[in-house]
């Protein structure tokens, strides 16, 4: 498996293309791309799109790529109403009103499989309800869960810190080698956050 990490829009969200042979997943594909290149590199078939959560910059690229490749988008089903919503997806308080079009599967928590790729889904809500991580092969995408040491705001609409700290107790309790590639900034791994993170040194 391999990981390429994009940074993408005003905001630098992270997006993710995961190969494994010949296929690929996109995780939060932010903004628009020249995507076509990327997948002639392989080439790679595009499977499917994952979205850890519907806040703007995660999720403005998708009508682009679902265009020219028509595979499943899957968000948790809280936040499906949200692409549509540019007061849901975080988008009328930042930046220009943000609509995704494309319809969307909800995730179910537990293990999906997309073509060769084994997903664990993992619900984790706090930085919005349906913020969800994937673990793709002892690799976790944490999305704006978990920053290398720090985590995201909670202030946002349907945010909690409550559960926020519940969710970052799981993940805790994940591998400590198991690398994590966040929603913004570089990757880490689960031990260097619990080492070194204030937010789950405080829990
Ligand atoms: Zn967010
Ligand atoms: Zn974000």
């Amino acid at each position: 498996m391999n990981v390429k990490t994009l940074p993408l829009g005003p905001v630098q969200a992270n997006c993710y293309i995961v190969t494994k042979e010949d296929r690929a997943i996109v995780i939060d594909p932010g903004d628009l791309f020249d995507f076509d290149s990327i997948l002639a590199q392989g080439p790679y078939t595009l499977e499917a799109i994952l979205l850890t959560h519907a806040h703007f910059d995660h999720i403005q690229g998708v009508d682009a790529i679902i265009r020219s490749h028509p595979v499943p988008v899957y968000i948790h089903p809280q936040e499906i109403a949200f692409l549509k919503d540019p007061s849901l997806n975080a988008s009328t308080s930042f930046y220009e009103m943000v609509s995704i079009q494309a319809p969307a599967l909800p995730l179910k928590q537990g293990k999906m499989k997309i073509a060769d790729f084994e997903i664990e889904v993992l619900f984790t809500p706090g930085h919005s309800c349906g913020s969800t991580c994937f673990i793709i092969e002892n690799t976790l995408f944490s999305g704006d869960t978990l920053f290398q040491y720090s985590i995201g705001r909670t202030d946002l609409p349907t945010g909690s810190l409550m559960e926020m700290k519940e969710s970052l107790i799981r993940l805790s309790s994940l591998d400590d080698q198991m690398v994590v590639y966040p929603g913004h900034g570089p990757k880490t791994t689960i031990g260097q956050e619990k080492r070194m993170n204030p937010y789950l040194l405080s829990l």
